[in-house]
Parts: structure tokens; sequence; C-alpha cells
């Protein structure tokens, strides 16, 4: 007899197609920090949905303002308006210090959408030849998974098999300077780039990278886009990762958090002299913008308004930061600990055991993470963990990595 957690990954390995390798945990009910399976184990979740749930599973704020949605109106298209999607966008806008915003559903969707402002910014405003824009990317990037994104991932698992490719996209070696300068030319429209690298394994560049960048495409006339789907709304200690160094790109990509782990909400932000280009009928998404999320996401801007769940990540982040530097010193098999807020990347001795086994060992142990390329694994739980839940997850980090 099958186990009830068996037996549910079982109709899942027959029933879904196979493009994901999860952890066999089937979590049935989730609360702040943790979340618990269907024989009623618990864990504490040290992915928060790839930063989605960053104000934790069922924020009360958060899931009073959907269902107080649910009973008025949750979906109108954008052929009508609905009495959510302005104040949503124009509180969105003023956290950012911004003018505009073009809503989308998912990371993949508002990176696309930020593409074609570019390509149609290039052409209209800075005067690039038709079908001549370049966009400049980085190595190791990732922003998400259609067919145009996949075209310039260097990620072979990304990209084998799902060509023909989208032209119009060079990439460079992530914080070098130089070779960034090298790519730009005068059909070069943006530069593409996650401020921190998540996907890659929380790749910090260099400190001055990021000023360099934006002094370098102003001075170029080329857009600077920041995807801050994975770094942004709180999650490093600041309202967007571009803060910690003082840069504001000419557009933001937002998601995952923006939904507060609710419903699926992402943008584009921006000035009016760029999103303003695009004119009516251009770009569009049957759901983008609906009320419920505009609800959701009102109240997501809200709680970061007051710079509360910043200043958490930043000291939730030191405290975990404190317990994993002390562990790599020990000599537990750690090569290096990376990471801003609470957003961490670790790896681990490829010699000692991939990132996947270190994982399956953490959630015997009650902890949730996931491993991304390789060794390194990604802790980023949600921000209303604590900090004895901090330490106690780093000890079983230590156990698991001493039964290796
Ligand atoms: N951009 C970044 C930086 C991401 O980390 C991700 C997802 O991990 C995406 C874009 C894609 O978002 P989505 O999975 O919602 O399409």
């Amino acid at each position: 007899v099958l186990s009830a957690g068996a037996a549910a990954i079982e109709v899942e390995e027959r029933s879904l197609a196979h493009n994901y390798h999860p952890l066999p945990v089937v979590v049935a009910t989730a609360e702040g920090a943790w979340v618990t399976d269907v024989e009623g184990n618990r864990y504490l979740d040290c992915l928060a949905a790839y930063s989605a749930v960053n104000f934790g599973h069922g924020h009360p704020r958060l899931v009073q303002a959907a269902k107080a949605q649910l009973d008025r109106v949750t979906l109108t298209s954008r052929a009508f308006h609905n009495d959510q999607l302005g104040p949503f966008a124009a509180e969105l806008a003023a956290l950012l210090h911004k003018e505009m915003v073009l809503p989308m559903n998912t990371g993949a969707e508002a990176v696309e959408s930020a593409i074609k402002v570019a390509r149609a910014w290039g052409y209209r405003v800075k005067g690039v030849a038709q079908d001549r824009a370049k966009i400049v990317v980085m190595d190791g990037n990732f922003h998400g998974r259609t067919t145009t994104i996949i075209s310039f991932s260097n990620d072979p698992e990304a990209r084998a098999d799902f060509g023909p490719y989208t032209p119009g996209f060079v990439s460079v070696p992530y914080g070098d300077i130089d070779a960034l300068e090298a790519a730009i030319d005068d059909d070069t429209v943006a530069v593409l780039l996650e401020p921190i690298q998540g996907e890659a394994g929380v790749v910090l560049p260099p400190e001055s990278y990021l000023p360099a960048v934006r002094r370098l495409t102003s001075a170029r006339n080329v857009l600077m886009i920041a995807d801050e789907i994975q770094a942004g709304l709180g999650r490093t200690g600041a309202t967007v990762s571009c803060d910690l160094v003082d840069v504001v790109p000419d557009l933001y990509t937002l998601g995952k958090a923006l939904g507060g782990g609710i419903v699926p909400v992402s943008a584009v932000v921006g000035d009016r002299d760029v999103l303003g280009v695009l004119r009516a009928g251009e770009h569009g998404s049957t759901f983008g913008g609906n009320p419920l999320a505009a609800a959701v996401g009102l109240e997501v801007v809200r709680m970061l308004a007051t710079g509360e769940w910043q200043r958490s990540a930043r000291e939730l982040g030191a405290r975990l930061r404190g317990g994993l530097d002390a562990l790599a010193a020990s000599g537990a098999g750690i090569v290096a600990v990376r990471g801003a807020g609470l957003w961490v990347g670790i790896d681990i001795d490829p010699a000692i055991a991939t990132g996947r086994e270190v994982c399956e060992g953490l959630m015997r142990r009650g902890v949730l993470a996931k491993d991304t390329h390789g060794s390194t694994i990604r802790l980023a739980p949600p921000l209303v963990v604590t900090a004895d839940e901090l330490d106690w997850a780093v000890e079983q980090l230590a156990d698991t990595l001493a039964d290796l």
C-alpha cells in the first residue's frame, strides 16, 4: 500500500508532463514560513516558491485583500476599466519612482513585454532602422521559458531542440563592462540583465558594475532593463536590488512576489518616454491587470511602502549569513557562500555531493530548499521566518553535510 504522499506522486508522474523534477514532498497546507505535507510532516520553506512567497504563506493582509475582491469582481479584461487597476498601477509606479506600469501575469510575459517595448522605442524614438534592433543580454541569464527568451539563454537544457531561435540578441560575460561596451553599437536598443542572477546561483556582479552599466547605457542612448522578478520586492533588503547600488534603470520587470504568492501578477515599470511608446491594440493580455491581481498587488505595494520588509530581509539575512559563513569556515564542505539580504547561494564541494543530494538530506530533516546548477543550493525563505528558525535551518544543513 502506498503512503498518501507516494500515491499523490504516482498520479502526478502518470498525468503530468515531466518538465520538473520535484523533491518527493506533497504539500497540503502552509502558513507563514512553514508547509505541511499530506502525512502531517512540517517543513521550513527555504525556497518560498522562488521568492514568490516573500511575505509568507497565507499572509492575513493579502488573503483578506484577495477574499474581499473575490466577492466583488475578479475579471473584466482590459476591454473595460476596473476600479482596482488604476490604484495598483499608480502606487506601484510611485513605489519605484516611475510614471507608468504595464501589467501582465507571469515573469516571462513581463520580460517579453519589455523586449517589445524596447524594440518599439528603438524604432520610434531612437531611430534604429526597421528590424535591426539589438538587445545585449548576459551570459548565465535566466529570464523565463518562452521561445524568444530561451533564444538568448546559454543553458543547453533550456535551449536544445526548441529552435529556430529569435534573432536580435547578443550575450556578453556578466560583470564585464568592457565586453558590454564592445557589444553596444548604433542598433543597440537595450541592455537586459538581472541585477543579481538568481537561477545562476545568486550571483552578484562586481559592485561597480551596475553603476557602470547605467553610465554606459545613458551615454550611448540605450535602455537599461533590470529584471527584478526574483531579486525585487524586499528579498535583497531593498525594494528592488538596483537600490543596493543606487542605480535607476529605464525599465524594471517585476513578478513573483508582486502577486503575494496568491495570484500570478507581473509588470513592466518605467517612465512615459519609454513605456508610452505602446499604442492601443499593440500589446495585451486577457488576464493582465485583472481586478483580483490588482487588489492583491496593491496590498503588496502598500506592505512594501513602509520599508519594514526590506529591513527584516537585511537583519535576517545577516543572521543567516553569519551562520553559513561560520559553517563554511568550519570545513563542512561548503566552497562558497554569496548573497544579498535574505537570499543566498551556497556552493557545495562537488566532490562531496550534488545540490540535489543536499536538498534531499535537508528535506529529510524538515527543510525545503532547491538546488540550481550542479552543486549550488539557494536559500530564500519567506521574510516572515524568525532568527531562531534560520539558526535551526543552518544546523540542519550542518547535519546534512556531516552525514554525506
Ligand atoms: N526573470 C527572472 C529573473 C526569473 O528568476 C524568472 C523565474 O525564475 C523569470 C524571469 C520568469 O518568471 P516566470 O516563471 O513567472 O515566467
